[in-house]
């Protein structure tokens, strides 16, 4: 028997479950490099049900009951006295997500004597202390490709979003004018911009293919550089540094994992490089750039827009200067966790865990850390 702490979301405000607005969600029959979707041998919900809050549970609960096994879902995450802190001395088990991430530092894993596996449900296991889980052997996974589509879905919409104005716009509508000239002073078409991905990995490189029917010059900078057929089928421009990226392009979007490279990567001085009047979308992690230096960029009218979903901490403070910084187009950490990813990410979440229960080897794409070093996905994405 083992015990499991999974750290998700709250509920909706008006209660679970939601009244949805669809019925189903498409089949989609695998990822875009042709890897197969999550294959557990069962799952206990309805594809397209709300599972990444405390009562989805994402889908779990029988299967953990079924199992013989202890559950303790919660939302209460943050301090020594959290139900998180409260349970981790004899968990097993951490699920977590990005979106609402259980931050797994040194001290909590000192707390943490049982701890063998952390689970990331969605992509992006940052929250977790590599180094130390390494050192401790504890086995690190996520979901890969489960909701990178999703997330490039989002950029391309907070990219139009900001290029178009779209969110003062849609507020002078809601608020009863019609002040087309205040709509439109910031409005521009992409067409004919130069926009540009830092890391054209699973989402960078989704963005890329979604943008190149709006008629832009596209750019990436990525450590791996794509195949050279690749790059002459989307018509883009390789960088060898984020700085002659940053200062060719109109719009960057930021599809890098954070590490202690691309920590502060955006900074004063990069920003300063960029042309007047740039915008910046980032939906990877929010301390890859600088927190201050965006906030003053923005303030000076160098940068024209900044959006994405990510945020440190998460959630924010109320007070958190990206909240109402001039010309944002934020939205809380949510592109990965639209009902379409959740059931793909809780799909294989259970997969990896009939795995591990089993014996079985976790699909190495899965895979961070795993016997002390970085692995599969890990050891491409993490590894400096
Ligand atoms: P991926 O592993 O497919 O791609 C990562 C790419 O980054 C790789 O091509 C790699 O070569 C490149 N890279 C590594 N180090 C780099 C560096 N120093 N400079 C530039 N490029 C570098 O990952 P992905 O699925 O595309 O996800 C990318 C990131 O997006 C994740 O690490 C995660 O932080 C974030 N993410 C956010 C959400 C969300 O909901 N907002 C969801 C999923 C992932």
């Amino acid at each position: 028997m083992a015990k499991c702490v999974m750290v998700l979301y709250p509920d909706p405000l008006d209660g679970y479950p939601p009244k949805y607005a669809r019925e189903s969600i498409p089949v989609i029959e695998c990822y875009p490099d042709g890897s197969s979707l999550p294959s557990p041998s069962v799952i206990d919900f309805r594809p397209g049900e709300l599972l990444g809050c405390v009562s989805g549970a994402l889908g779990l609960r029988k299967f953990f009951a079924d199992g013989g096994h202890e559950l303790v879902v919660t939302a209460d995450k943050e301090g020594p006295h959290s139900e998180f802190e409260h349970h981790l001395s004899d968990a097993d088990i951490v699920i977590s997500q990005p979106f609402w991430p259980a931050y797994l530092t040194k001290d909590r894993f000192a707390r943490a004597p049982k701890l063998k596996l952390a689970l990331t449900a969605g992509i992006g296991s940052d929250h977790v202390d590599l180094d130390e889980a390494r050192a401790r052997g504890v086995t690190v996974a996520e979901e890969t490709y489960s909701n990178s589509i999703s997330v490039a879905e989002h950029t391309v919409m907070q990219i139009l979003a900001l290029v178009r104005n779209f969110v003062p716009a849609h507020r002078w509508a809601a608020t009863g004018g019609w002040n087309i000239a205040d709509c439109v002073a910031r409005a521009y078409d992409i067409e004919g911009m130069d926009v540009g991905v830092i890391a054209a990995g699973r989402i960078g490189r989704a963005v890329l293919e979604r943008l190149r029917p709006f008629g832009v010059r596209l750019h990436y900078f990525d450590v791996h550089r794509l195949p050279a057929e690749v790059e002459s089928d989307l018509g883009v421009t390789y960088h060898p540094d984020v700085e002659s990226l940053a200062a060719s392009v109109d719009v960057a979007s930021i599809h890098s994992p954070l590490i202690a490279q691309t920590h502060h990567m955006f900074n004063d001085k990069l920003l300063k490089s960029m042309r007047r009047g740039s915008y910046i979308v980032n939906t990877a992690r929010a301390q890859e750039t600088d927190q201050k230096a965006i906030v003053a960029a923005l303030e000076s009218g160098h940068l024209a827009g900044y959006a994405g979903d990510v945020w440190y901490p998460q959630p924010p403070s109320p007070d958190h200067p990206w909240r109402t910084m001039p010309n944002n187009a934020m939205t809380p950490h949510v592109s990965g966790t639209s009902l379409s990813a959740q059931a793909r990410y809780a799909a294989g979440t259970r997969e990896i865990l009939e795995d591990w229960f089993a014996g079985r080897p976790i699909r190495s794409e899965y895979l961070i850390v795993e016997g002390g070093r970085f692995a599969g996905t890990g050891a491409v994405s993490y590894q400096q």
